[in-house]
């Protein structure tokens, strides 16, 4: 009898197997069809100054609707992405995108895109991102490219090596997600990254969690001390904002300041804060 019921838990694991691998398979054949038929749109999420208001970054995250799939997670399609070698003409289309629509925003906003990890196992990255740069006209400096840890996992010649060539041209570069994967003090000790991401999973817990609490505090006070830039992901309510701003993070982003939209109504929104008064950043920042 137990033997019965472990052929029935086997063959029903096979089946969630098969569902998921059908799964992966219809949306990769979609997926190389998506750039050329113009499904792939960026969206943007504003990142803010914590001392201004300002607007300081912008987030290009990347958006896929099918026509009969519809519309489909980055959490699901990057990855499939990352296995087929469409990344890095994804990459490379986001990249350029991302500069264009950046040159009608104020000079001081920078825009920010996501490089995956396989991406620094190439040599086209560098090159995707000066062809972006002369065809828009944007300046390197401008252009934040946000990288994970696990970039440093294997290989770490030529990771460095690219890096390296990137922030000679001028770029950022940001930590993403910082505090999920290995988070080892010796990234920051041979690496200088411009901007540090604290991940959002450490806001989520600062009303409560004391240790949440005393990591993105530490975090903070490290970046600081070692001139590199702050951003406190994933602020969803007003107490998480109250604690960005006391612990010093340079900048805030999360769905109760804004969420990602479209590049059209990014500009509206940058057009309607025009005027407003500078100030330490409110949740009336997500307003006005
Ligand atoms: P990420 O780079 O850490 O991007 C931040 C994610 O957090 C975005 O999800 C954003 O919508 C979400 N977020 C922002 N504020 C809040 C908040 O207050 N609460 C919560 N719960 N979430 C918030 P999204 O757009 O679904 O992207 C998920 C991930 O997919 C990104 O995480 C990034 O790793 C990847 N991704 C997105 N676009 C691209 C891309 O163009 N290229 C690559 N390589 N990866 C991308
Ligand atoms: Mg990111
Ligand atoms: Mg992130
Ligand atoms: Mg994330």
């Amino acid at each position: 009898q137990s033997k019965h019921a472990g052929r029935n838990r086997f063959s029903r694991f096979d089946w969630g197997m098969k569902e998921k691998q059908s799964r992966t398979y219809e949306l990769e054949m979609a997926l190389r069809g998506a750039l050329a038929n113009g499904e792939l749109v960026m969206h943007y999420q504003p990142i803010f100054e914590t001392t201004t208001g300002r607007i300081a970054i912008c987030e290009a995250l990347m958006r896929w609707e099918h026509p009969t799939l519809g519309k489909i997670s980055p959490a699901e399609f990057i990855p499939i992405a990352e296995s087929c070698s469409l990344i890095e003409p994804m990459t490379a289309w986001a990249i350029e995108q991302a500069c264009r629509d950046a040159m009608s925003w104020d000079d001081h906003v920078r825009v920010a895109v996501n490089i995956s990890p396989v991406l620094l196992k190439t040599d086209g990255l560098p090159r995707a991102v000066i062809g972006a740069l002369l065809a828009s006209g944007l300046a390197a400096r401008r252009l934040e490219l946000e990288v994970t840890e696990s970039i440093f996992l294997e290989d770490s010649g030529r990771t460095n090596m690219i890096l390296s060539e990137l922030q000679r041209i001028g770029l950022r570069l940001a930590l993403d997600d910082f505090g999920t994967g290995y988070s080892s003090l010796g990234y920051l000790r041979h690496y200088k990254f411009d901007t540090i991401k604290v991940d959002q999973s450490f806001m989520r817990g600062v009303g409560e969690n004391p240790r949440d609490r005393a990591i993105a505090q530490s975090v903070a006070y490290l970046a600081r001390s070692l001139d590199v830039e702050t951003v406190a992901e994933g602020i969803e309510n007003e107490e998480q904002l109250r604690y960005a701003r006391e612990t010093g993070f340079t900048n805030v982003q999360g769905f109760v300041l804004a969420r990602p939209m479209p590049a059209d109504a990014l500009l509206t929104m940058m057009q309607g804060r025009r005027e407003s008064a500078p100030g330490v950043v409110t949740l009336a920042d997500s307003r006005r």
